[in-house]
């Protein structure tokens, strides 16, 4: 089917951004709509935007961006790997390990008698790393944040609470800091408490298996495009990457879009489901004054960088799957020797490792050069694990993204637009958006999911008229 201006027959439903709130929309919408055309346009020559992989040039192989995880507690992300035709995408791993600075490993896991919330409490209680009186207060605060409503706690800063509510040094340092940095990627001076309270309730209190962490068994790269394509088209679903869009004009209730160097399409409505940034910029072009508030929101949104370390090493140095380490730059490790041997030109020696070490809200990091964030990390894993004192490195990447996600600072909630705009026909979707998430993969799919529902009850009320 012909869709550029030559042949003006408007698609129903053209998705700018193929990351995971574009795919999420664009499948949401085609269960709501099955007669639709869908067309998904992304700039990039491959889908999954920042959940996504790049291509070795020596190897051909996938790399990761960065190694991603969800929690338990993702039920999208779960549904939507199902849809995508892969519920075996995710290793479900029911504990959480920590390695301490004296070399001694606790795990969090859930008791087998316990109910949600008291499943953690008695692995909580055995902690080493943590004092008697430092996990009294952090179970008085964890309490208190759980039982406050979030309207009280919308705008104020975690790090200021929990030094008003007699949390100690040390169980900030193990216990608040890891977990709320990871999940919402920034340092506790720039987080919203509500956003915090949001992370420990869905993953500690709510259910049992909501803090179980799901790593990819396979690169990003085969999951959210290869098999992602393959989803879309069965689904009927038009994919077209090398698809930059640069402008859209809105004339007589259709949407004329520019994409560079490429015929122009028209479309009934559409999803912006492009980084915030670039959504601002396309906004801008449409010279409509009803967006002019939206895009005044967008622009105080601010980024925040994660730094993704990965090292093939010519052997075994660490005995982990995966372990937050403390007291130390390095936040997370992920073993990822099983996802790369996957693949055809791997290099891994039969008894070698590949290791993705993640530290996220990597402002200090993201100052230092390659080879200077290399030798922090490789001293860290020589003290954590002596084994590396003697490996050898067979290839190492060092990935920061400087806007990984947005900064939920004090107050974000009040910034994050709705996936609805002034005019008729447009929504916006991405982790950005209103979500009631933080800016993850579970946040992007329900973002999709929100703009396709919220373009849909607009459509029913367009008729009812
Ligand atoms: C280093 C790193 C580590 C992370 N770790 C985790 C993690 O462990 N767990 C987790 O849940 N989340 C993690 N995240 C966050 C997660 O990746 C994002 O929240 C999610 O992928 C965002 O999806 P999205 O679709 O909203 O945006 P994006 O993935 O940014 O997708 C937007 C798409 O739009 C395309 N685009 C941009 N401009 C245009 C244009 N003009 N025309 C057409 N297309 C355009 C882009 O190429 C991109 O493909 C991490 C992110 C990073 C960067």
């Amino acid at each position: 089917m012909n869709i550029t201006d030559n042949n003006p027959k408007p698609m129903d439903l053209c998705i700018i951004g193929g990351g995971l709130a574009g795919i999420s929309a664009a499948l949401e919408a085609r269960r709501l709509h099955p007669d639709w055309h869908i067309v998904l346009t992304e700039s990039r020559s491959r889908l999954g935007g920042r959940a996504g992989s790049f291509i070795d040039p020596k190897t051909k192989n996938w790399v990761d961006n960065c190694q991603h995880v969800g929690l338990g507690c993702c039920s999208a992300l779960i549904d939507f790997v199902d849809r995508l035709g892969s519920p075996d995408a995710f290793r479900r791993v029911p504990e959480l390990k920590f390695l301490g600075p004296d070399g001694r490993v606790d795990t969090i896991k859930g008791s087998a008698f316990l109910p949600a919330p008291l499943h953690l409490a008695p692995s909580f209680a055995r902690l080493r790393f943590l004092s008697n009186w430092d996990k009294f207060t952090l179970g008085f605060g964890l309490l208190k944040l759980a039982l406050t409503p979030p309207n009280w706690l919308r705008g104020k800063s975690v790090a200021k609470w929990l030094k008003s509510n007699g949390q100690t040094p040390r169980s900030i340092k193990r216990m608040w800091e890891p977990v709320l940095v990871s999940a919402l990627n920034d340092d506790l001076e720039r987080l919203d408490l509500a956003n915090a309270r949001q992370v420990f309730v869905e993953s500690f209190f709510k259910t049992r298996d909501g803090f179980h962490l799901l790593v990819p068994a396979m690169p990003l790269g085969e999951l959210f495009d290869e098999r992602a394509r393959l989803a879309l088209s069965t689904q009927q679903i038009e994919v077209i990457c090398n698809m930059n869009c640069q402008s859209i004009q809105s004339h007589e209730n259709r949407f004329h879009l520019q994409f560079r160097g490429k015929d122009n399409f028209i479309a009934k409505r559409i999803i912006i489901a492009t980084p915030w940034t670039t959504a601002s910029e396309i906004l801008k072009t449409m010279n409509e004054v009803e967006l002019n508030p939206i895009t005044e929101l967008i622009n105080q949104l601010k980024p925040s960088p994660i730094t993704g370390i990965h090292l093939q090493l010519d052997r075994r140095i660490c005995p982990h799957s995966e372990i937050a380490l403390l007291d130390t730059t390095t936040q997370w490790i992920f073993d990822h020797t099983e996802a790369d041997r996957r693949q055809a030109g791997c290099i891994l020696p039969a008894d070698g490792q590949s290791l993705h070490i993640v530290v996220s809200a990597s402002h200090e990091l993201a100052r230092k050069s390659r080879d200077e964030i290399l030798e922090v990390i490789i001293e860290e894993l020589k003290t954590a694990f002596p084994e590396m004192q003697s490996s050898t490195i067979l290839s190492s990447w060092v990935v920061t993204e400087h806007a990984a996600t947005f900064s939920p600072s004090p107050g974000i909630d009040s910034i994050r637009p709705t996936p609805s705009t002034p005019i008729k026909g447009l929504f916006l979707a991405g982790d950005w958006t209103q979500t009631g998430w933080p800016a993850t993969m579970e946040g992007a799919i329900r973002s999709g999911i929100n703009a396709a529902q919220a373009m849909t009850d607009s459509t029913i009320s367009d008729h009812k008229l």
